[in-house]
């Protein structure tokens, strides 16, 4: 094995590595022997020097990303096998060959054992999203696995990390073609067609992991009136109208997806005219639906990005769930979501107990909902469990 830096832990500050969790914070770092090369593997030591981890160093908060917990050379064979593995797991899943759904998450992250790496897949593109250094360098070796993991599965990857890399001298290509050059396509879920950009999109290009809630959303909407909050791509408001909604209403500030959410209606529903869509501010327009409707949907960006800004974000979820609670029909349901990472489920929880004391509703709650499995959660690092959310009956 070639040699490494190594880095020594301060004195405790090993206890979660052995609890496999797979980050270690800068302050936990006693002294680096070696170059200190961002992007590069190094080893982990306890101070008495036992080696614990091995995993990508960066100049950060979060100083090393593990990427094994056991010795390992990290080369083509180490990728192969994670990519491999991940998409075992979605074939286990039944995503891979479900003749109705063809858009799934192939690498999750923490959750697949790859922190820092991101990568959707859409009817044969593999879109890629790289939150680290170590990522952005082993950019190759990842784009060959997924080459031969997927065969014929796969005709386009695109590498789509000019927001989420940190921006560090070095990192030139933050976004491009790896294979193929389509810059959308149409892809099936549950059934319904959607079309994805991932080039011009938020995020990958499509909201995937609402995938279960969707299907949940489609079983509650007969005969009742739908408001889509947050919409986006229009995702639940198609399933809303697959499931026989008297009518169905989608608000997201942005033009363009309105726009998305317009075509999306139609591929799936030509004509239908249940569906109207508004460009708007959903603070706005929350204020004045007194009655309306029966069954609202609350999917707001994350109100958190960081911990330091989580009272902020908990009033900001008081106050939208309140105005829900407020104007929502009598006996009617609500899907509210947080997909604050920073937000954990308890705190989430409160703030919309809270909304709905306030609101003097009684409210029951019906559903926990979370992310689907091809969002799976290391049980050794909870955070990956960033989306939370409540169906709620309200009196
Ligand atoms: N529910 C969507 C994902 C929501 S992403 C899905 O299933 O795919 C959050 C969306 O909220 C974005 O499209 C963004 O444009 C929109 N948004 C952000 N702030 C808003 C505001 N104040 N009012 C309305 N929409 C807003």
């Amino acid at each position: 094995m070639d040699e490494r830096t190594r880095i020594i832990l301060k004195s405790g500050k090993d206890q979660s590595l052995r609890r496999l969790h797979p980050w270690i914070f800068s302050g936990a770092i006693k002294k680096i022997q070696g170059p200190a090369r961002e992007g590069e593997v190094v080893d982990l030591y306890d101070n008495k020097n036992e080696l614990l981890a091995s995993g990508h160093y960066q100049d950060g908060s979060i100083a090393v990303r593990v990427l094994s917990f056991d010795p390992v050379e990290v080369d083509q064979q180490f990728w192969d096998e994670k990519i491999s593995n991940a998409w075992q797991l979605r074939e286990k899943l039944g995503l891979v060959s479900d003749p109705q759904t063809n858009v799934f998450r192939w690498v999750n992250a923490e959750g697949d054992g790859l922190p820092g790496l991101i990568i959707d897949y859409y009817a044969g593109t593999a879109a890629i999203q790289m939150h680290s250094i170590g990522m952005y360098r082993n950019l190759k070796a990842i784009t060959e696995s997924l080459i031969k993991t997927g065969g014929k599965r796969i005709h386009t990857i695109y590498n789509k990390s000019e927001s989420t890399l940190p921006d560090k001298p070095g990192i030139t290509e933050r976004s491009g073609f790896l294979l193929g050059d389509s810059e959308s396509g149409e892809v099936l879920e549950n059934g319904f067609r959607f079309n994805v950009n991932w080039m011009q999109g938020q995020k990958t290009g499509f909201f995937i992991d609402q995938r279960d809630n969707r299907k949940l959303v489609e079983s509650w909407s007969a005969g009742r009136r739908v408001l889509n909050m947050f919409g986006y791509t229009g995702g639940f408001s198609v399933y809303g109208l697959g499931g026989n909604a008297s009518l169905v209403h989608s608000v997201d500030s942005s033009g363009k997806a309105i726009d998305l959410t317009r075509q999306h209606v139609e591929m799936n529903f030509p004509g239908d005219t249940r569906h109207e869509a508004f460009a708007v501010d959903a603070f706005g327009f929350i204020k004045d639906i007194k009655n309306k409707y029966d069954l609202i949907i609350l999917d707001p960006p994350a109100f958190a990005k960081h911990q330091n800004v989580l009272n902020n974000a908990l009033q900001g979820y008081k106050r939208l769930n309140q105005k829900a609670f407020e104007q929502i029909a009598p006996g009617g349901i609500l899907f509210t979501f947080s997909c604050s990472q920073a937000v954990s489920r308890m705190n989430f929880r409160k703030s919309v107990f809270a909304a709905a004391a306030n609101a003097r509703r009684n409210v029951r709650i019906l559903y926990h909902l979370s992310q689907p499995p091809d969002h799976p959660v290391s049980i050794f690092h909870p955070e990956g469990e960033y989306l939370k959310g409540l169906v709620l009956e309200v009196e």
